[in-house]
């Protein structure tokens, strides 16, 4: 997507045509692009009035190239400002019971966030309990029981009992009894939002007065979720959404127009289908990844923070360049940061992928011998942005020898440097002068 405005906006601003008709043609191409990406129709007609009353009132002030800073800058922020309902994120208590109900329709990924959740719960020392009260599905309660056995988290259920209402009651009781502090109710869900799902859904809130709501929404529903979480807020009103499924081929928008509909916060977002796959929602980072420039601000301050020297590589970055020394001196502070999940996921280049792929102890693994790679690099190569290495191809022989590594790895790392270098390139406009990102003071 970001690629794809950053070129309708490159073509605008060297183009010799008439600033009206280039202006109409730029948006026309942000706008399809937007739309491709599903964001709701009414946000994107927003969006391009937007930027249009922005250019009008900056038209005479500013050059071409400023006009494409500002652009990319309108687009950051107002998609940041669709996504950001300013709430504060909903905070179980410690010593006390708080009740947390899950709703979605069927295959949104309930039960499997209800169990991600559990564990993210248990793992912050939180005594939780999940309740099954799903009588709908064939094997719900068999999955419940399943997925928590393994993650070794306390359920309740019944193979007999068909009153699902009855069950989210006697399980919430007998928890808060024996005095759980997250108690997660997972409910049915039909195949569309029906009449008796939501009359359902009502009188399990009613048995078990939740203290929280959740609604689980699929992320490759694209453009229908916005009228589908319509549809649940003014079934459940519920407070946050779990958003699931952000791994595949989903591209995020409809969850934008998702939030913006019922302002409501995602909360947490579902990318894979194990128990650890799950992570907390920042708008600003959620934006950077659908736009394609991964957090680059949420890295910076996270970086800032721990006062590692790369002030040049930063300094290098905002002006659009990226060499493979740059890229030395990140990965050896990759290492330094930990965890390195967290890290991970900031970057581009597919780093999240490949941690997501092979777990924590392999990626640590494979970001060492990234590092033998370029500590077996010359001066001159570790200086240069890898060019030299496509001009003179022995070059990737000798340091895959040195270093002990293979040619592929040693390509991967080229690769991955390119890769950011390209960032860097089509960032630059969006960094502002001073190298801070949009939208900050
Ligand atoms: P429910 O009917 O709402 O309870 O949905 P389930 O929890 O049974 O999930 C339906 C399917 O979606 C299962 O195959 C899950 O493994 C899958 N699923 C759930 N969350 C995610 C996710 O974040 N990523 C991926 N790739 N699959 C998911
Ligand atoms: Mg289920």
């Amino acid at each position: 997507l970001g690629r794809r405005i950053n070129a309708a906006v490159g073509d605008f601003s060297s183009s010799s045509a008439a600033d009206d008709s280039g202006i109409e043609a730029m948006l026309k191409e942000i706008s399809n692009a937007l739309l491709e990406s599903d964001v709701h129709f009414q946000h994107v007609i927003k969006l391009r009035n937007s930027i249009k009353k922005q250019l009008a009132e900056q038209a005479d002030a500013s050059s071409r190239a400023n006009k494409r800073k500002l652009i990319q800058k309108i687009v950051y922020d107002e998609l940041v400002a669709l996504v950001d309902t300013q709430a504060e994120p909903y905070k179980p208590k410690k010593n006390k019971s708080n009740v947390i109900m899950f709703v979605g329709t069927q295959g949104a990924g309930k039960t499997t966030s209800c169990t991600k959740l559990a564990v993210y719960y248990q793992r912050r020392k939180f005594k939780v309990g999940l309740v099954c009260a799903d009588t709908f599905r064939a094997g719900a309660f068999d999955q419940l029981k399943q997925n928590a056995t393994k993650a070794g988290i306390a359920f309740y259920g019944s193979y007999t009992e068909n009153d699902p209402v009855k069950i989210a009651r006697l399980g919430v009781e007998k928890f808060k009894e024996a005095k759980y502090e997250i108690i997660i109710v997972d409910t049915s869900g039909r195949h569309k939002q029906a009449e008796e799902l939501f009359v359902e859904m009502q009188e399990i809130d009613d048995a078990v007065s939740p203290d929280q709501t959740i609604l689980v929404l699929d992320a490759t529903n694209g453009q229908k979720a916005q009228d589908h979480a319509k549809a649940f807020k003014e079934a459940s009103n519920f407070g946050s959404i779990f958003l699931t499924k952000l791994d595949g081929a989903a591209k995020g928008g409809g969850a934008v127009s998702a939030v913006a509909a019922t302002q409501t916060p995602i909360a947490f977002i579902g990318s894979g289908e194990h128990v650890q796959n799950i992570e907390t929602f920042t708008p600003k980072q959620f934006i950077a990844k659908l736009l394609g420039i991964g957090d680059i601000q949420g890295l910076m301050e996270h970086v800032q923070s721990l006062d590692l020297d790369q002030k040049d590589t930063m300094k290098n970055f905002s002006e659009g360049k990226f060499t493979l020394n740059d890229f030395q001196t990140q990965i050896g502070n990759v290492m330094k940061m930990g965890p390195l999940s967290q890290i991970a996921n900031m970057l581009p280049g597919g780093m999240g992928q490949l941690m997501n792929q092979v777990g924590e102890d392999e990626t640590s693994k494979r970001i060492k011998r990234m590092l033998y790679i370029m500590d077996s690099m010359t001066k001159q190569e570790l200086a240069s942005d890898g060019k030299i290495f496509t001009e003179e191809p022995s070059r990737i022989i000798r340091v895959a020898r040195g270093s002990g590594t293979s040619v592929t790895e040693v390509e991967m790392v080229l690769f991955q440097q390119r890769t950011m270098a390209r960032m860097a390139q089509s960032t630059k406009g969006m960094m502002g002068g001073a190298g801070g990102m949009p939208g900050m003071p």
